[in-house]
This record gives C-alpha cells, sequence and structure tokens, in this order.
C-alpha cells in the first residue's frame, strides 16, 4: 500500500514525487515512456542553462528514486476507488494507493475513463484537460491533478512548479497544517 500513487514521469510527476518522498511519503511513480518532454531542447529553466528533455526527465526519476520513491515503467488502465483508497490496474502488476496525483501531460484517455472531470484546455494545442481547483483537487476525493493534464502553461518550469504545488497542497492536507520544504545553507563567514 502506498500513500500517494503518482501516473506520469515528466517534470510534474516527478517533481511531485521528489516533494512527497523527501516528506517521507510512500510514493510510487508509474510511467508509460510517452513524456513529450523527451522532444525538447530546453534552455529556458530557471537555474539549468541548457538540458536534452530526455536527460531532464531521466535526472527528475533519478531524484525522486535518490529520495525514496519507487518508479516503474508500465501503462496504468485503471483507477478504481476501493473503500479508504485506490486499486491502480496496470498493464503488469496491481497497485494501492491512499492517494493518487494524475500528471499524464497530454493524456487524457484514462482521465476520461476513470470519470474524473474534465474541461476544455486553453493552452495552445490542448484540447482537454483536468478541471482540477487551484490546488490541484479534481472531481473524485483523494485524485489530484497537475502539469500539462492539469491545464497550466506548458513549459517544463511551470509544470514541474504545478507538480512541486500539488505535492505541497496534499502533503498539507496529509499533516493537517501547512506544509514546507526548506533545507538551511549554513555559510562558514
Ligand atoms: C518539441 C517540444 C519542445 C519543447 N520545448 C520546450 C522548451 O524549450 N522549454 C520548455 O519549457 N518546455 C518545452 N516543451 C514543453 C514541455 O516539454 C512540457 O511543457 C512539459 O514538460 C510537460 O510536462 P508534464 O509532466 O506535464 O508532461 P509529460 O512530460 O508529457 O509527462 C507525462 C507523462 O505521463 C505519462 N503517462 C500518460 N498517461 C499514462 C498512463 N496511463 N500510464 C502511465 N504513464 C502515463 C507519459 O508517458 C509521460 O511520460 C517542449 C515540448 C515539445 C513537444
Amino acid at each position: 500500500m502506498y500513500d500517494v500513487a503518482v501516473i506520469g514521469a515528466g517534470p510534474a510527476g516527478a517533481s511531485a514525487a521528489i516533494f512527497l518522498a523527501k516528506a517521507g511519503q510512500k510514493t510510487l511513480v508509474i510511467d508509460n515512456g510517452r513524456s513529450v518532454t523527451r522532444r525538447a531542447l530546453i534552455k529556458n529553466h530557471y537555474g539549468v542553462m541548457e538540458i536534452t528533455g530526455p536527460a531532464m526527465v531521466d535526472l527528475g526519476k533519478e531524484h525522486a528514486k535518490m529520495l525514496g520513491a519507487d518508479v516503474i515503467s508500465a501503462q496504468v488502465t485503471n483507477v478504481t476507488k476501493s473503500g479508504d483508497h485506490f486499486d491502480l490496474a496496470t498493464d503488469q502488476d496491481a497497485y494501492q494507493a491512499s492517494h493518487v496525483i494524475l500528471a499524464t501531460g497530454l493524456y487524457t484517455d484514462l482521465i476520461e475513463q476513470i470519470g474524473v472531470r474534465t474541461k476544455p484546455g486553453t493552452e495552445p494545442r490542448i484540447k482537454t484537460v483536468v478541471d482540477a481547483t487551484l490546488e490541484g483537487k479534481t472531481s473524485i476525493e483523494g485524485i489530484w491533478a497537475a502539469g500539462t493534464v492539469a491545464g497550466v502553461s506548458m513549459h517544463t518550469i511551470i509544470t514541474a512548479g504545478d507538480g512541486a504545488k500539488v505535492a505541497v497542497n496534499l502533503l498539507s492536507e496529509i499533516k493537517g497544517e501547512r506544509y514546507v520544504d526548506h533545507d538551511v545553507f549554513k555559510s562558514e563567514q
């Protein structure tokens, strides 16, 4: 049983998983390897002069793993509520999680299948997005959405930031108070 299952390991999903795993949540990331970010050459991500899309996606997954997340390659085929948790079916194994974050990028087929409410997208070439609150909550309690599929501007700094935002909001709900993750640099002086 996982605390949180993140579907999608592009900038949004991996960033959410980094915050969740670092906060001690048992975190599962499931990705089917179809990130659009793999087609990008990124020169506008704060703090990074230039990075290829494949390098960014691989680094994101490694970072989440290093902090304790389980990252697996699979296609999620269904998500169903079962009492106080969700059952996730994939083309390989089945998993259980208390919370789910949808970070599926351009793909809304699974989302529409499981009955999460969607709406027309407003960003260029994005037809459909999840109808999520500003916090990232969807129409199904316990399922959240982040990144391109949640309708934010399609840039890595923004989708990654949105994944982090949604993770912080979910962590705040789990912990019952606003969550902050700050590590402090001690200068020598
Ligand atoms: C050609 C190109 C160039 C770009 N250049 C730039 C740039 O220079 N600068 C910039 O900031 N942005 C750029 N972008 C945009 C950037 O890649 C995206 O905005 C952003 O990274 C999308 O992040 P995401 O996590 O929302 O989606 P994605 O990175 O697409 O990740 C979604 C993940 O979910 C997975 N997934 C979906 N459904 C399932 C399922 N059912 N089961 C398992 N996994 C699933 C997908 O395989 C994918 O890995 C570019 C995009 C393209 C296409």
